[in-house]
């Protein structure tokens, strides 16, 4: 049962360093063997530690905790650490850094609910999956004070801050991990921080209130998680120079509208909808005609109406009274429920044959009555867009009837498109109010919260999505953490030997790659009037065959070999979710209405689009409003996003999931290890094991540390001090560098020095 060990990657180990020990049975002698403990892999995958009673050849009798002796060949063992490292606050302390012993040190740290760990810079979040006494006041003064020094998200916080300040550079928090993992929660818990310490103006406190109008707008229950985002989120925080908050901007990724109209058994929608229906107060039911949301065919397909511990209608209070704070109206609150209602009831809709060829127009009832008097329009004009499609053909205007399917695909776009602009308005709002002064000036300080890379038995279109924007993500990590250390090092003339990392470039490539790409073969077909999904998966096919990172598989699906596995992606409803196409007739009807809310979708909708609504009336064939594709719309966000991340100090956050539960206290090993492997952890750490990470110019270094010499120096040049510095501190010649311009120090090396200074 032999477990790949962590170095099986042996062409890249011997490049980590002599300090690095990844510890193969064959370098340890006999003597050192008898008195090590190792980990035995048990057959259901999992490590156990075994002792080891005799050895003769290569053959070792070892006993397990149950008192079982086996008699096993060397190889299949693998070393352990001594006791004296049980739970060390940083991997990077492990002397033997294999799979075992670095998923015992986590577990080890969860049993006593330490959920924290870093991994060299990087922070390890495992989900505890119920309340822990880490937070609160105490904690964060602790931290603020540096009297708490054990990993938490308050410290990176802490860091993110001081770097800010220090090296007027802006810094980013960059959370990621599977859904349920733990990235809300965490990003909730950095910003408590920065509310904690750069607070006062009592922006803060609108800025911690976006958090629940927006999970209550983007957030639903799935089978993985009761409270899942289902939107990606990066919020900015500004700071003025003297460290205040006085700003913030949410910027929001592809939202998943298909929920808003579909969702699996025993999942829900988004948790506005069940909240309205259980918390609104009897004069706003009467107004919006609400039902209970079992009446809703919309939230009755998924048969799931409540979460365990979670009361609906507390919620919606809370959601009202952090929409007051956020100075959205009272009358548009409540023009924000209308349209919540009006969506329920155009679910309710239903349709009857006109003619014997299949036409079907909405039956009028009280579905259809409430979804006019909501929007604003005529019951009579509703019918018409949700029944007929006005056609440009030879300059000629036709119109089309629908046939049921197509009836209710026009009444489900409709629906999607009201809640995705409902979405997007209100994420308006927000940033409206948390706009303080003309200009943002100062610093910032972005905390990102994004879908985790995914791979399900079947995988659609969302799937591809994130897992390109995941691939965009990697890649970032990748090059801050690796190539561009690497590349300071080689700068600065220091010598060192290349450490190679998992590139993902190629598979980035065969993403973004024009005109033979994922991405352009998918706009290509979509804008296809006879594009199908099996015409675009064989033409992906026809032209990717050769790509390394690319597989055709049988009939709709291809798969994709991803940084962290291979998914195979089922290309059913891509082009339609690709193009997610809104009649021009449904706009038209938006911009027709009464109320306000509908006037600035149909607005915002239009300037989506790259012609006027005009141009695209006068469009022949224009019956349906296009817009750029999804696809292309989310990598252009992706690639904003990604230059906006590329001029920060990024600190990342891998949070983990234990089990698939959501329950406390269960820790699955295999399934950590697999996280640990898909986000780069365990790579990260051999590396900056190996590495120097800490460095400063000589002259930071001497203006930081120079008032701390006993004697003082004959020649003032900086690189002359900061020797004497290090000759001071007895800091060991194989733990620092010193390059050109800058000093490089190994792990955790300079803190005696800081300790000093800040006793000083
Ligand atoms: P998704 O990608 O689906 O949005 P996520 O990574 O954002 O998932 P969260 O919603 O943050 O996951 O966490 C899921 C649940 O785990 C939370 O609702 C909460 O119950 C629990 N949880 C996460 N972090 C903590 C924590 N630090 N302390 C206590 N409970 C937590
Ligand atoms: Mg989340």
């Amino acid at each position: 049962y032999r477990g790949e060990s962590l170095n099986s990657a042996a062409s890249t180990s011997q490049s980590y360093g002599s300090s690095f020990n990844d510890s193969k049975w064959s370098d340890t002698s006999y003597d050192a063997k008898k008195k090590l403990q190792s980990w035995f892999q048990l057959p259901d995958g999992n490590w156990e530690l075994a002792k080891i009673l005799t050895t003769s050849g290569t053959e070792l009798v070892i006993s397990l905790s149950d008192e079982k002796v086996l008699k096993v060949s060397g190889d299949t063992l693998t070393p352990a650490n001594p006791d004296i490292l049980d739970g060390v606050d940083d991997l990077m302390q492990l002397s033997y850094l294999n799979e075992p012993s670095v998923l015992h040190n986590l577990q080890f740290r969860y049993d006593r609910d330490m959920i924290y760990t870093k991994a060299g810079p990087v922070l390890v979040a495992i989900n505890p999956f119920k309340k822990v006494p880490l937070y609160g006041n105490d904690f964060i003064e602790g931290y603020r004070r540096k009297t708490i020094a054990s990993p938490h998200v308050y410290a990176i916080t802490d860091t993110a801050l001081r770097e800010m300040i220090r090296d007027e550079v802006n810094q980013s928090i960059v959370i990621s991990g599977e859904s349920g993992a733990g990235k809300t929660e965490t990003a909730k818990i950095a910003m408590q921080y920065l509310a904690a310490l750069g607070g006062g103006s009592g922006i803060e406190y609108e800025i911690l209130k976006t958090n629940p109008i927006l999970e209550a707008f983007g957030n639903a229950k799935t089978s993985r998680n009761n409270n899942s985002s289902r939107f990606g989120k990066l919020i900015e925080i500004n700071f003025s120079e003297t460290g205040r908050i006085s700003g913030a901007n949410i910027q929001t990724f592809l939202l998943e509208k298909s929920r808003v109209v579909q969702c699996a058994e025993g999942e829900r929608s988004y948790h506005s909808f069940y909240q309205l229906c259980a918390g609104a107060p009897p004069s706003l039911r009467e107004k919006l005609n609400l039902k209970t949301a079992m009446e809703y065919n919309y939230l009755r397909q998924s048969s799931c109406y409540s979460i365990p511990g979670v009361d609906d209608a507390k919620e919606f209070r809370v959601v009202t009274e952090a929409l007051d704070v956020v100075h959205v109206s009272k009358e548009d609150q409540e023009s924000v429920f209308a349209m919540l209602s009006a969506v329920l009831w155009l679910g309710n809709v239903s349709f009857a044959a006109v003619d014997d060829e299949n036409h079907v127009e909405p039956v009028n009832d009280e579905g259809l009555v409430t979804v006019a008097k909501l929007i604003g329009c005529n019951v009579a004009d509703l019918k018409l867009a949700l029944s007929t499609r006005n056609m440009k053909v030879r300059n000629e205007n036709i119109v089309q009837r629908l046939t049921l399917s197509q009836a209710i695909d026009a009444r489900d776009a409709l629906a999607k498109s009201i809640y995705s602009c409902l979405f997007d308005w209100l994420v308006e709002q927000i940033n409206k109010s948390l706009v303080v002064g003309k200009r943002r000036t100062g610093r910032s300080i972005s905390i990102l919260d994004i879908y985790g890379f995914e791979s399900f038995i079947r995988n659609s279109f969302e799937q591809f999505c994130i897992n390109y924007a995941n691939e965009r993500l990697q890649q970032h990590f990748n090059r801050h953490l690796f190539k561009l250390e690497q590349e300071e090092y080689i700068q600065d003339g220091i010598e060192w030997a290349r450490v190679d990392f998992e590139d993902n470039q190629d598979c980035l490539s065969l993403f973004e790659k024009k005109p033979l790409g994922l991405l352009s073969l998918l706009d290509e077909e979509s804008t296809f009037p006879n594009g199908t999904d099996l015409t675009f998966a064989t033409k992906l096919k026809e032209h990717l065959h050769s790509d390394p990172c690319f597989r055709g598989e049988r009939e709709k699906a291809f798969t994709v070999c991803h940084y962290a596995g291979e998914v195979m992606y089922d290309t059913t409803g891509f082009l339609e979710k690709n193009r997610d196409l809104l009649h021009l007739d449904s706009i038209q009807l938006l911009s027709s209405c009464q109320s306000n809310l509908p006037q600035a979708f149909a607005a915002n909708l239009v300037a989506q689009s790259e012609s006027s609504l005009s141009g695209l009336l006068n469009k022949s064939g224009g019956a349906d409003f296009q817009k750029l594709s999804v696809a292309t719309k989310f990598k252009g966000q992706l690639f904003q996003l990604m230059k906006r991340l590329e001029n920060t100090t990024p600190h990342f956050i891998r949070c983990i999931k234990p089990n698939n539960n959501q329950s406390s206290g269960l820790y699955d090993q295999g399934l950590v290890l697999q996280q640990l492997k898909c986000c780069g952890v365990l790579e990260v750490v051999r590396i900056s094991r190996s590495g120097f990470p800490t460095r400063m110019s000589h002259k930071k270094f001497a203006r930081r540390y120079g008032f701390l010499l006993l004697e003082s120096v004959a020649s003032q040049d900086p690189l002359s001090v900061s020797v004497s510095i290090l000759h001071q501190f007895g800091i060991l010649p194989e733990m620092y560098h010193i390059g050109y311009t800058k000093l490089f120090f190994r792990m955790g090396q300079i803190s005696v020095l800081e300790d000093t200074r800040n006793r000083t």
